[in-house]
């Protein structure tokens, strides 16, 4: 099986980085392994602005014991953190940051800023 390209090079030696699947998802390796045994965490992009510098990208990240949560791709100029899961949608009343919160039936959009909340439930298939 081919390693697909991460698209960007290795900062220790220059060769390309590849993807690969470890035990805890994806992750990037240098293809010069095992001369070089550089890896970097995959960002995952969830498709929403950072509210913070509106530049950058929230993306997936783990803390040191494993738990998810979400940070700026612009990290460490942008230091955004959130445990909650941030909705692209803005708050209709006060257009600040919603976040995704799980509910028995399905998820709860929750504005961080005011007491706006939506109730979305999962539909039954
Ligand atoms: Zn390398
Ligand atoms: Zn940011
Ligand atoms: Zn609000």
């Amino acid at each position: 099986m081919k390693d697909e390209p991460a698209g960007i090079d290795c900062e220790v030696c220059g060769a390309p980085m590849v993807i690969k699947m470890g035990r805890y998802g994806k992750f990037m390796a240098c293809s010069n392994f095992p001369n070089c045994t550089n890896t970097k965490p995959v960002q995952v992009e969830i498709g929403v602005p950072c509210p913070n510098c509106k530049d950058g990208q929230v993306v997936e990240r783990r803390s040191k014991k494993g738990r998810l949560f979400y940070g700026c791709s612009n990290y460490p100029d942008c230091e955004f953190v959130s445990w909650d899961k941030p909705v692209a949608k803005p708050c209709p009343e006060c257009d600040k940051m919603m976040v995704e919160k799980k509910i028995k039936d399905g998820v709860k959009y929750q504005c961080t800023n005011c007491t706006h909340a939506e109730v979305h439930q999962l539909e039954e298939d």
